[in-house]
Formats: C-alpha cells, structure tokens, sequence
C-alpha cells in the first residue's frame, strides 16, 4: 500500500506541463512585476515586508531520487533584501520554465474552500472594499495593511508548499526504506526456506539415527544373548568338545553350525564396528542439525525483529500516508489561499493604484512636510520666542517681585529712615538740650571763672563785710570762711551777688550770699546698672568683673553710679557691707497681678548696690544658684521690671539705665513701653551684650509675664526671634529698644555683624549699626592687683617678681605638686568649661604640658554635664600627680593665686567676645598664650608678630582652632619658657 502510495505520490509528481500555469510561482512573478513598477517611497515599505517574509526556491531534483519540492530552509525572515526577494521570485520562474519535469504541479482547481476562510477572505474583501470606497483618502498606513495582508497569504501558501514538500520527503524515504526491507524480508525468506529444507533433512536423519540406534540397540541386545548364548554353546561346546574329545567322537553337524555361528559373528561384529561408526556420524550430524536448530533460532528472531520494524514501517507508513491524505485538504487550502490571492491581486492592483496616489499624495505631503517642517521651523523659533517670551514673563514676575520686595525693603527703608529721622530729631532735640546745657555750663563755668575785671579794693571790702557780719554773729565762721574762700578764689558767682543786693536791705543781702554757699555743687551723670551679676559677690564670669569695674571707673570719674541685682541666696554676703533691708517694699507687677518685693542696700566696694528679693511664691532667687533654672526667663524677666519699678517709686531720675545681657535685656523695652510714658523718662538706654551666645529666647506667649504686649513686641522689628517666628528674644529686644548698644570688644563687635559670628542676630545688629560699638573691657585694677592682693600668699609688683616665685611655691604646697624642680614652668588655665573656651584644647594643653615636663592647674568648672564628667575623670586620672592639678570649682581666692603662680595662662576659646582672664594674667606677670578671636585679638599680641610695636607685645597667640593647631597650644611657649628660672626672676 506504502508503495502504492509513493507511486502515486510520483505519479502525481510527474504530471505534464499543462498544469504548469496554475502552480504557484506565478503569483510571486505578478507580485514581483507589481513591485518593480512601485516607486521608491512605496519600495521602502514593501522591503520591509519582503525582509520579514519567507522566500520560496525551487531546486532541481536529484535525478537519483523521485522528483520532489524542496524548499530551501532560509531562515524566516533572515534579512533577505527585496532585490534578493525580487531575484528570488525571478529565479521561481525561469527555473520552473527551465524543467518542467522536475517541477511539481498541485491541482487545486477543484478544491472546496473552507468556510472560515471564506469568512475571512469576506472580512477581507469588506475591509478592502471599504479601502476602495475611501479611494483617494486611503492613506499610506492602510496600503502598508493591505501589502501586509497579502504577504502574509504568500506565507501561509509558501509555509504549505513547505509542509507538502516535507511530507513527499518523508514519503519517498519511507518507500525506500520499505523496499530495502523487502529486499531484506526476501533474502530471510529464502534463508528460512533453506533452513526448513535443512531441518527437514535433518529431521529425515534425526528420524534415520533413530531407527539406527534402535536397530543398534536391538543388535547389540540381540549381541549380548548371543554372546550369552555363544558362551553357553562354548562352555556347551568344549564340555561337549572335551567330551567329544573324550569320547573320541561327535557328530560333524555341530562342527557346521559352530563355524557358521563364528563366521556370523565376526560379521556382526564388523557390522556392530560399522553401525557404531554412523552412530558417531549420526551423533556429529545431530550436533550441526543442533547447531542449524540455534542458528533458525537466531534468524527466527531476527525475523521477529525485521517484522516488528516491518510493522512500525508500515504504522508509520499508514500515517504518512494519512499525512498524504491531508493533502488533498491541503491543496483545498493552498487552493483557497491561491484564490485569495487571486482575489487580492485585483485589490491589489486598485490598492498599487491607489497607493500611486497616496505616493502622488505623498509627494504632495512632502511638500506639505517640508511646509510643515518650515512652518515647525518657524514654529520652533516662534516657540524660542515664546520660550523667551515666557523667560521675559518669569524674569517679569521675578522682576516684579524684586520690585515688591525693593518696595517692601524700600517700605522697610522708609519706616527705618523715618525712626533714624525720629531718632536724629530726638539726637537733635538732645544735641540741643546738651547744648543749652553746655552753654548754661559755660555760663557757669564762666562763673566759675575767677573774676579779673573787678578792682582788689572790691573783693578787700567784700572780705571785710562778711568778717563784720561774722563779728556781728549775722553768719556763722564756716559761713565765713566759705564766703571768704570765694573771694580768694574771685569767684564770679559772689561778685554776681553782691551785684544783685547792692539795693537791697542788710537783711536780704544776707540771704542773697547764704543761698550762694548752700547751692550743690554740679553732680556727674547718675549711672544705674541693672544686672544679674556683681563681682565678687554674685560673679560667675566675666560680667560680675565689668560691673563692678566699670561702675567703679565711673565713681572715680565723678558719676554717681548705683547698682541693682537680685538677692540671690548663694551670694557672698561676707563682702558686702552695712547689708540691710528697707523698711518698704516695692510691689511689681507679674503675670496679671502685684508682687511685694523686698529691697535691700548694701555697699560692695564702696558702690551703693540695691537688692531685689521678690516675695513671689516661686522663691526665683533662692535656687542656689545664680543660672541654669528652668524658669530663668521668668526669674529675670521679672526682675527687669521690679528693678524699674524700684527706680519710678523711689522718685530716681537717672541719667543712664545700663543693661547687661539677656537677663536684663527687658529693661530696654519695659522702659520705653511702661515706664517712660509713666514718667521715668530722664534716663537713656545703654544695653551691653557681654556675649551673643546667650539670648535667652522662650516662647513669645512667656513675654506677657512682666507686662509686655506680645503682640506689639513679637514682630521681625522688634522682639521676634531672627530664627522662631513664634519665640521672642530679648537680646534683640535690647538691640532695638536701647539707645546704645555695645559689646565687649571690637573685634568682638565686627565678628558678630557676620553670619557666622552673629549667632542670628547679625541682621539686626547691621540694621543698628549705628548705634552698635565695640568697646573692649578692663580689669579693675584694684581688684586685680598683685601688689595688694589679699588672697596671695606674698604680694609683688613689676618691679619685685620675687613673691611671684613665692606664691607659686605656696600653690605646690597647697595642691601637693612637686617642688623637686623650682623652676619648672607652670600652665594656668581659669575658665567657665564651655565649648567656647576651646575644651579640646584646653585637654591637649594639659597633656602636652605634662608631655613637654611642665606643671598644669586648672581652675574651672561646667555647667554642661558631660564636660564636668570627662574633666572629673582627668582630675581623678592625676588626683596624686606631682605636676597636674585640676579643681573643678569656681574659687575667688583661688583664681587669684594661680594667676600670681602660673608662668603662662592659655586661653584657646574658639570664640571669645573679651576675655578677662588674659589681662589679669598680665597684671600678675602670667603670659597669656591666647587664641587670635575677639577680645583676645584686640588684647594678646604675639611676641613675634612683627606688625606690632615691640612695646605692645605681650604674649603669645595662634588662629587655628583644629587638631592641627593642637600642636601650637603650649608647646612652643613651654620650650621657651623653659628657659624662664623662676630664681632667675628670684635674683
Ligand atoms: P567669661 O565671662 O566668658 O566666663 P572672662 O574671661 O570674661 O570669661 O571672665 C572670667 C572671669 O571669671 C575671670 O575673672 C576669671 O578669673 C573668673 N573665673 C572663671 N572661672 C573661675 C573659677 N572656676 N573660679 C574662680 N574664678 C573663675
């Protein structure tokens, strides 16, 4: 059946040429003359669908093999060009033309068309249909679908044409094959046949030996009776020969038959010889019959084998042959498809046509592209202009914005040239009130002038009426002899009186000479300091040593200075003198009600200084400590308007209010706001900000306490915070509301208009420039003098360094340091122990010190809990060490005998708005090694820095504050001081 098939199979490839026109290069030869009347734009496209469609070849068939489709195995879509494409479909048709005989013809003319694909082909056709009806309006994407949609019909039929050639393939293999095997098949038979005749005949002889060794077997059992029987006759024999012998004489018959019987069994014996021979033949041609068996065996099963491939040949064949069958459907479908394609050809010819006239509609579109590409141009640059045009916009909007905000700053400017009007007209207005003064005081002064014009006779006869009126007892002789002095003196003022009673009665000229006696004599300026602090009774820093300092430079000067602090509890109360409370207190107004206050006077170095003890149930001052309460804001808040009230009820009229730092910063605004409307008002505002790093800022909402209004005050302007718009500050507060702001030192005072130096506050105090100095700091010189100190154990002067060496023997012995070495050097250090003052550094000092063999003693103690803690670890790490010392205390008398002991003070603070350690530290002939920041800058000026004058050198300094600058601290001051004999000062 396979056979027939194949046969068939060839059959059918052989058919005549006259099918030829029907197979299916053709269409591709049409599609191909199509394409080449295509124009290039179109070509484009269709090489694209050409590269991803599969090329059909048809190859001639070998001539040794049955005539078949081979289609060439290029891979799909394998980036064949539409020129290969094209070369291709031209080769389909010459080669076809060429040999027809070798070609394959399908007959699909009388196949059905399946149902669904005539769906398809309808869809097809209504999609093309309405494509046409589009006509001129079909674009060049539906002629891309309608190319696509035919090459993907080439496909299906090129992917069939492949499936059927294949199966023909396959067909034609298994046809071989099965014949091969028949071939096979045949040459078994035949050996089976040969084996049957073989095993016949061997059955023959099997069946021969059988009967053989049965005869065999009946002879040799006829042999043994007879030889049983011959040996009876034998023993009969010769008994009966013996006895013939004997007897002389038997019958000759017996001799007869005894021959016989010999000669019969030789034979028998011959026969036997020979019959076991074939027997042995027999048994050897049994063994190859055996042997042939084995073999049939073996060629049985290679029979089994052969027709088990036989028969998968054949399953495999009937499903070729199935496969075959399908071909008929397969030619339905190739047939369905060829039509398709022949239905698409028309389409396709109106879609060329039509797609010539997108092509002409095309080119028209390119003339619209490159309008549009000019109009795009255009639109681009039109789009530049806008982008520019928006750029102008935004750079409008920002410029408007700027201008809002040169309109706000102006606005700003404005309101603030007004307050400097106001501020210069309130100048002016006190320029001329000081001016009057002046005059009046050259007036006066001018009256105080001795009087030259008048003759000696006038002033003998003054001298001689208030002498009268002595004698008379009409004055008193102190009387007298003021009036007296007055004439000595030719003062103007008595002249002028005696003018004015030259008409008037004894009586009246009396009075007139007396009032001039009584008059005051013209006072300085009235000075009152607010603040928290007061050296050396309520000290922590720097700012209890300007207070008290400065206060009495001013006393000195003729002012008359008074001084309000609080009444702390942990105040020395030994240094104060005739403390007594008065009899009246002063109410002060605090959170929406009245507090008492108790008030308290004293003297502290000869300065007149007023205590405030609130009697408010929060006991503010009676903490034990001076700052660091959560309330600090409160507290002192609190105080600024009790010191205010103290100052309005007790009818003072000062000249200056000074504030110092944010504890009394509240004064400035209280001022202004309450007491001033109220009638306080002779007094001006000086505030002084002794370090920025303090501002005391708290909620805006805490400002209410003491009486402000929070709502006037917590504005940029004014009180609000430069960085918490909802936090007040009253150091602004005081840079705003004072009349004069200062600070500590100038270059302090330059550092802090710097962003970085400012600590927020740079804004505002740029924007009071003008009312912001720098002025640097003192010492008081009789507190800070070595050759009174109480607290050392010798005093010394400049002139007489030998009680220096004195005190530093008497510290060693006091803080247990070795005295083995006289003149080892010792480093000082007194500080608050804050980041500020460089810790770090103070801690390298220290170690390097000890590194270099000199002696180290620090005086300090830190309100931040982690640097006592690591400091406390130091003292302990050295508790029982001959040359480091650190007390973690604050210590008056202490500080004062370290400063006389120490051969160097180092004072590395990374900022430093003066500094006093460093000046006493000069008074007490300690060199100061200081970092260049702030005071220290306008105060330490390095041995070696050549910009300097010589004179004016006076320790030694550096800048850098990081690890680099370690180095610089100490060291090099130590190597040179190591020079420095304390003996050598001695002698
Ligand atoms: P600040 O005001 O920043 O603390 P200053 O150098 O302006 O620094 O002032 C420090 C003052 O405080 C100096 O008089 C110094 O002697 C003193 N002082 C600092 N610490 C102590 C201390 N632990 N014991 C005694 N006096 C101290």
């Amino acid at each position: 059946m396979a056979a027939a098939m194949s046969s068939c199979l060839l059959s059918r490839g052989l058919s005549g040429p006259s099918r030829r026109d029907s197979s299916f290069p053709r269409p591709f030869a049409s599609l191909a003359s199509h394409r080449r009347v295509l124009p290039a734009s179109c070509k484009m496209r269709q090489r694209s669908l050409s590269s991803r469609s599969r090329r059909p070849q048809v190859k001639k068939a070998s001539p040794d093999r049955p005539p078949s489709i081979v289609v060439n195995g290029e891979g799909e879509g394998g980036g064949a060009s539409a020129e290969s494409a094209r070369s291709a479909d031209q080769e389909i048709v010459s080669e076809s033309e060429e040999d027809d005989s070798d070609g394959v013809v399908i007959d699909v003319e009388n196949e059905n068309v399946d149902t669904e694909e005539v769906s398809n082909s309808t869809v097809l056709e209504t999609n093309l249909a309405i494509v046409s009806d589009t006509g001129q309006h079909l674009s060049s994407i539906q002629v891309d679908d309608l190319m696509g949609m035919i090459k993907s019909a080439e496909k299906n039929i090129l992917l069939l044409n492949q499936a059927r050639v294949s199966a023909l393939k396959d067909l034609d293999n298994i046809l071989s094959e099965k014949e091969a095997l028949h071939g096979e098949i045949n040459n078994l038979e035949m050996k089976l046949a040969e084996t049957d005749a073989r095993i016949r005949v061997a059955a023959r002889e099997k069946m021969h030996a059988e009967l053989l060794e049965d005869q065999l077997e009946k002879l040799r059992s006829e042999l043994i009776q007879r030889s049983e029987l011959s040996i009876e006759k034998n023993e009969h024999s010769i008994y009966e020969n013996q006895n013939i012998q004997l007897n002389a004489e038997k019958p000759s018959s017996y001799q007869t038959s005894a021959h016989f019987l010999s000669k019969e069994l030789s034979s028998l014996r011959a026969e036997n010889i020979s019959l076991k021979i074939d027997i042995e033949t027999l048994k050897a041609e049994l063994n190859s019959v055996k042997d042939t068996d084995e073999r049939v065996m073996m060629l049985e099963k290679q029979r089994f084998h052969l027709e088990s491939a036989l028969k998968d040949l054949e399953s495999k064949l009937s499903v070729s042959q199935e496969d075959v069958s399908k071909l008929p459907s397969l030619k339905f479908e190739y047939k369905d498809l060829w039509e398709k394609v022949e239905n698409l050809q028309p389409l396709l010819d109106r879609a060329t046509a039509q797609a010539d006239q997108a092509i002409v509609g095309l080119q028209q579109n390119q003339v619209l592209r490159k309008k549009v590409d000019k109009l795009e141009e255009t639109l681009e640059e039109a789009n530049v202009y806008k982008v520019s045009s928006e750029k102008l916009q935004q750079y409008n909007e920002l410029m408007h914005q700027k201008i809002k905000l040169l309109e706000e700053r102006l606005q700003r400017s404005d309101e603030e040239i007004h307050s400097y009007v106001q501020l210069y007209q309130q100048s002016v207005k006190e320029f001329q009130d000081t001016l009057n003064t002046l005059k009046k005081e050259s007036r006066k002064r001018m009256l105080d002038e001795p009087v030259d014009d008048m003759p000696r006779g006038f002033w003998s006869h003054l001298l001689l009426k208030f002498d009268g009126w002595l004698l008379e007892k009409k004055i008193s002789a102190d009387d007298a002899k003021l009036l007296r002095e007055m004439v000595w003196k030719r003062d103007r003022h008595i002249c002028d009186a005696y003018m004015e009673c030259k008409d008037k009665s004894e009586r009246e000229a009396l009075a007139i000479f007396l009032r001039l006696i009584s008059a005051p004599s013209s006072p300085g300026l009235y000075v009152v300091h607010i603040a928290a602090e007061m050296a050396p009774v309520a000290k922590v820093g720097g700012l209890g040593d300007v207070v008290t300092g400065l206060s009495k430079a001013l006393q000195k000067r003729g002012h008359h200075v008074e001084i309000i602090v609080p009444k702390y509890d942990c105040m020395q109360y030994d240094r104060m003198l005739d403390l007594r409370a008065l009899d009246a207190v002063v109410e002060s107004y605090f959170d929406g009600r009245l507090y008492k206050n108790k008030v308290w006077v004293g003297t502290i170095d000869g300065l007149p200084v007023f205590f405030i003890e609130p009697l408010h149930p929060d006991k503010f001052f009676w903490r034990g400590q001076f700052y660091g309460e959560h309330d600090d804001f409160r507290r002192f808040s609190f105080f600024s308007r009790a010191a205010l009230e103290l100052l309005f009820q007790s009818g003072k009229r000062p000249d200056i209010i000074h504030c110092h730092d944010w504890q009394t910063a509240f004064v400035a605004p209280l001022y202004w706001d309450l007491y001033a409307p109220k009638g306080l008002d002779s007094a001006r505002i000086c505030f002084t900000c002794h370090n920025f790093e303090y501002q005391g800022t708290a909620p805006a909402s805490e400002l209410a306490s003491c009486g402000l209004d929070v709502q006037e005050l917590n504005r940029p302007d004014r009180m609000q915070d430069n960085s918490a718009r909802d936090r007040v500050n009253p150091v602004k507060g005081a840079v705003v509301f004072s009349n004069i702001v200062t600070t500590v030192s100038p270059t302090y005072a330059q550092e802090v208009r710097t962003a970085e130096g400012g600590k927020g506050l740079h804004s505002t105090l740029n924007l009071h420039s003008k009312k912001f100095v720098g002025i640097l700091n003192g010492v008081d010189t009789d507190e800070w003098n070595p050759a009174t100190d109480a607290f050392l154990e010798v005093q010394y002067s400049f002139n007489d360094l030998q009680g220096k060496a004195e005190n530093k023997r008497a510290i060693r012995r006091q803080l247990g340091l070795s005295s083995a070495n006289a003149s080892k050097p010792m480093v000082g250090c007194i500080t608050r122990l804050v980041p500020q003052k460089g810790v770090h550094l103070i801690r390298h000092a220290l170690y390097r010190t000890l590194e270099l063999g000199g002696q180290f003693l620090l005086l300090g103690s830190s309100p931040v809990p982690h640097i006592q803690r690591e400091f406390e670890g130091i003292a302990k790490q050295f508790q029982n060490h001959g040359d480091i010392r650190l007390i973690l205390k604050y210590d008056e008398s202490l500080s004062h005998r370290i400063f006389a002991a120490s051969d160097m003070l180092i004072i590395p603070s990374i900022f430093e708005p003066c500094g006093l350690t460093q000046m006493i530290a000069m008074r007490y002939g300690s060199i100061p090694i200081a970092r260049k920041t702030g005071g220290l800058n306008d105060s330490v000026f390095d041995v070696d820095d050549e910009t300097i004058p010589f004179q004016f050198r006076n320790g030694y300094t550096f800048l850098n504050a990081d690890e680099q600058a370690k180095k610089h601290v100490v060291g090099t001051e130590l190597m040179n001081l190591g020079k420095y004999d304390t003996h050598e000062a001695e002698n």
